[in-house]
């Protein structure tokens, strides 16, 4: 274990609540790209924009097409997930704050998931916000249909995820902010907190008394404000991690969600 995996796995054994933030390194071991890159596509999941997909019909069928195939759909999730599980059965995960819509936090077994940009695995009526699973409208693909449309009102049908530059649901948001208020640990791994509101979570979280430590391969922005950074791949360091004993905090542990510390 190297000295900064060594503080890492401190904060991490120390901790009482532990805030996650996850992004597409957490993901990339399970064959999932990570899918910035192209500015015509969505920055989270290969889907084109909104707006052209509402509008042209042969933008949902390819897009329609490229969901068939697309790897979530065979993907398995990797050490970094079960590491994950490990730590919420250890009884110490207060929340767990996902970027990625590829649901493989929840196949892992995580339950106390938030995800911030929705979910490739149910569709969403643009129309009626209806949602249904993502595997009934891939199967109307499979079975003929180009551009399945919403059952309830006959609107268009997408990923029931939020595309780049679109707001996040609030109710959404509001558990995010309120983990990361409540959190003794905020464990950020395998995203460059480059998108909001990743970055603003982990501000919020220092500020409210949280110990930040980053997990990811590449330099972030907020690597200043870590009390330890680990730059390697997170599916083994998050299985170091949770692996170390816990132990007690050397100075009793002060959050805005601990009311006897106010
Ligand atoms: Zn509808």
């Amino acid at each position: 274990m190297s000295a900064d995996t060594g503080a890492a796995g401190a904060a991490v054994a120390t901790a009482r609540r532990v805030a996650v933030l996850t992004g597409a390194g957490v993901s990339t071991a399970s064959g999932i790209p990570d899918f910035r890159g192209p500015a015509a596509v969505d920055v989270w999941s290969s889907e084109p924009p909104v707006d052209a997909y509402a509008a042209d019909p042969e933008v949902r069928r390819t897009a329609w097409r490229a969901r068939l195939r697309h790897p979530v759909w065979t993907a398995e999730p990797n050490e970094a997930h079960r590491a994950l599980v490990d730590l919420e059965r250890s009884g110490r995960l207060r929340a767990l704050l996902t970027q990625n819509v590829d649901g493989l936090h929840g196949r892992a077994g995580s339950g106390r998931v938030v995800e911030l940009h929705g979910t490739m695995r149910a569709t969403a009526c643009l129309g009626c916000g209806a949602r249904a699973p993502m595997s009934a409208a891939l199967d109307r693909v499979r079975a003929g249909d180009p551009d399945p449309s919403c059952e309830a009102c006959g609107g268009v049908l997408g990923p029931a995820t939020v595309s780049f530059g679109q707001p996040l649901d609030p109710d959404v948001l509001r558990a995010a902010r309120t983990a990361a208020l409540d959190c003794d640990l905020m464990l950020v791994a395998g995203t460059s907190l480059l998108v909001q509101p990743a970055a603003d979570l982990v501000v919020l979280a220092a500020r409210a008394g949280a110990a930040v430590v980053v997990c990811n391969a590449e330099p972030t922005p907020l690597d200043g404000l870590a009390a330890a950074v680990v730059r390697a791949p997170v599916e083994l360091v998050l299985p170091e991690l949770v692996a170390v004993p816990r132990a007690d905090p050397e100075r009793p542990v002060r959050t805005w969600g601990d009311p006897s510390t106010w």
